[in-house]
């Protein structure tokens, strides 16, 4: 990733990509503490548009403002130097990568005296899953590894300490063969994805994991308007794991996943074994809305 040409917004300047480093002593890479976002620009009909880019842009600030660190920009800044850097990598849809981390100017556990930095940079970057994963679906494991317990990584905060927990969690699903792993919270019940929200459909009803250990996720929430906007009843309770095995359709949201369907968990077949009808119609409503076709939500989308 860090071989190509390009730029990265740096500490408020665009950098060359191969430039923009930084020290091994770097404070957020020994202890794990710095905040993102991940962010797509699609090259819809109006021309290439950053999709929910304040939505995500606040939901960094709040992460931060979680974690006490105070980020060195308004989010006016934040905001423009997003669209900056689509613009100048002359991108026409890609994946946008925002992150607040702290620096080099100290060790031990408090961050205190280090300096607060942000970067951000955007590069292509396809289906998540894979392109044949949004048509035929994947394959999850629920994952013996908890979703950290509220108190542990707060999970409003899009933290990279929660990433450790993903990446173990997510590991195991494809050691076992999997595509995907979903955890469950410490008392047991659904939580999300390593890295997506996670959608059941069951006589007709949207149903989600109430989302005490879950991010909030964006692509959650624009699939919560289409599902009332096509009538589609929505259902937040609390879900256990075979609530999924008994589920008609299942489905995965996020930035990066999209809305990509589960065919599979833990062996067990979802509805027909492929994309069901509801998750299709709501895909196809989520890719009309990002890609600039649905009149209705242009301003979720911010030319760049
Ligand atoms: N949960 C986790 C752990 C994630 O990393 C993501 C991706 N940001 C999501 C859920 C989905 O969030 P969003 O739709 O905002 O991308």
């Amino acid at each position: 990733m860090s071989d190509r040409d390009g730029f990265i917004w740096y500490d408020g300047k665009l950098v060359p990509w191969r430039d923009a480093t930084t020290h091994v002593l770097t404070h957020s890479l020994h202890y794990g503490l710095s905040v993102f976002e991940g962010v797509r620009a699609y090259h819809t009909d109006i021309g290439t548009a950053i999709f929910k880019l304040h939505e995500h842009t606040k939901r960094l600030f709040n992460s931060a403002h979680i974690y006490q660190m105070p980020i060195p920009y308004d989010r006016e800044t934040i905001i423009e130097a997003q669209c900056e850097v689509v613009r100048r990598n002359q991108l026409r849809s890609c994946y946008i990568r925002p992150i607040v981390f702290y620096g080099s100017e100290k060790m031990g556990v408090s961050p205190r005296g280090a300096q607060v930095h942000v970067a951000i940079a955007a590069w292509p970057w396809g289906a998540y899953l894979g392109e044949e994963a949004l048509k035929q679906g994947i394959r999850v494991k629920i994952s013996s590894y908890a979703r950290q317990h509220v108190n542990v990584t707060m999970p409003r905060a899009k933290v990279a300490s929660t990433y450790a927990n993903s990446i173990i969690a997510n590991a195991e699903a494809l050691d076992h063969g999997y595509d995907e792993a979903i955890l469950l919270d410490t008392d047991g019940f659904v939580a999300e994805g390593s890295g997506e929200n996670i959608f059941i459909v069951k006589d007709g009803a949207l149903c989600e994991p109430e989302i005490a250990s879950a991010l909030t996720g964006i692509t959650r929430s624009t699939i919560h308007t289409l599902a009332s906007d096509l009538g589609i009843p929505l259902h937040t309770k609390r879900l256990t794991r075979d609530d999924l095995y008994i589920a008609d359709e299942a489905f995965f949201t996020g930035t990066a996943a999209e809305v990509t369907p589960i065919r599979e968990v833990d062996r067990r077949v979802i509805g027909s074994g492929s994309r069901g009808p509801v998750t299709e119609k709501l895909q196809k409503a989520f890719f009309d809305v990002v890609n600039g076709r649905n009149p209705k939500y242009l301003s979720w989308l911010t030319k760049v």
